[in-house]
């Protein structure tokens, strides 16, 4: 099934599930496990925009683990954050960030599907369809599109914080405005947000060029392992590495530090395909795969239990590295054929 943007419907009935709160009524805010850039961004962002709106009971989390990865941890709407236990158990209104199904919300799905009101902001294709009023956008660029116009639709006026949050977002989830669907549309959102007086330079460098030295390390010793193959995916070929929770452990490293990894893996020129294979637990890893546009690589990822878009996607799997990549293979394979 394909998606397409919402209706007009649909973004009046979420306004009208926002307006017909009362101001001390209590909003929960959810983004996805192990959150990213879009996931925190679009959700604190949202959350700036419904305290100014005078919303006082409002709070964010994800699931997992109460850790914010270090690029994120400064950013405005922080003080939103709560961890997971700590989120409101009835919760009037339920709002879900850039999260495609509800698997991504582990233990929270239960105050989704419990809360008398709930809307869904989303951008991935392989959007399930979960959760109340869907405003699920697979051309936007990032959850944070659709979050700055349900912000507008409400009538809240960016301002520095607020748009730092949507920035992040924005550019993150475009590889800094490189990927795809980095539209005029796109720059045009950024324009507005820069507007606002935020630094695009001092972000960027807080967000993309800090990483500790034992991070730097730590690539180095997991691109050292990387596989090329050639003849995977049909001949178009397929690159691959992997690290272990003992890799993190020697070098000191929290685990956001491996999502960065796919970055060098995709550059490979001689593949269409790249995986890293992230270790998560005792034989249970997670899976990021990117193509250059010959392979819809969320195929791969949904036939496997996870999600994603066309050229950026992920799965959770399980056994030994080259096991999950033996699935990866075959699947692409099957997909190619
Ligand atoms: P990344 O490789 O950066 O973790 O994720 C790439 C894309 O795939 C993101 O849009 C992310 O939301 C999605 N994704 C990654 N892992 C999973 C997963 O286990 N399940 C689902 N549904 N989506 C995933
Ligand atoms: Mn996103």
């Amino acid at each position: 099934m394909t998606l397409s943007a919402p209706s007009a419907g649909q973004w009046a009935a979420a306004v009208a599930a926002v307006r017909a709160l009362g101001t001390g009524d209590e909003i929960q805010l959810i983004c996805h496990v192990n959150p990213d850039g879009d996931a925190l961004g679009s959700m604190l962002g949202f959350g700036l925009g419904l305290r100014r709106l005078g919303f006082d009971r409002v709070r964010a989390t994800f699931p997992g683990e109460f850790r914010v990865p270090d690029p994120y941890a400064a950013l405005p709407g922080s003080e939103l954050l709560v961890a997971e236990g700590e989120a409101y158990q009835n919760a009037d209104l339920v709002i879900v960030f850039d999260v495609a199904s509800e698997s991504r919300l582990g233990g929270l799905a239960g105050l989704l599907s419990a809360a008398p009101a709930s809307l869904v902001l989303d951008h991935h294709a392989s959007n399930t369809g979960f959760g109340g009023v869907q405003l699920v956008d697979p051309r936007a660029a990032a959850t944070s599109v659709v979050a700055e116009r349900l912000l507008a639709e409400l009538g809240v006026e960016l301002d520095q914080e607020i748009a730092e949050c949507l920035y992040v977002a924005l550019a993150t989830d475009t590889g800094s405005f490189k990927f795809d669907l980095t539209t005029v549309a796109v720059h045009e959102l950024a324009a507005r947000l820069i507007a606002t007086g935020l630094r695009p330079g001092e972000i960027s460098r807080r967000v993309f060029d800090s990483r500790p030295f034992g991070a730097m390390k730590l690539a180095g010793e997991v691109m050292g392992r990387a596989v090329l193959e050639p003849g995977a995916a049909g001949g178009r070929g397929m690159v691959w590495t992997y690290a272990t929770l003992d890799d993190l452990q020697r070098y000191s490293q929290p685990p956001y530090v491996l999502d960065a990894l796919i970055d060098p893996v995709r550059s490979v020129a001689e593949a269409d395909v790249s995986v890293v294979v992230k270790q998560v637990a005792a034989g249970e890893w997670s899976v990021s795969l990117r193509s250059k546009g010959a392979v819809d690589v969320s195929g791969v990822a949904v036939s496997q239990g996870g999600g994603g878009h066309r050229l950026a996607a992920g799965f959770t799997g399980y056994g030994e590295p080259d096991q999950v990549v033996d699935a990866v293979r075959r699947l692409l394979d099957e997909y190619l054929n």
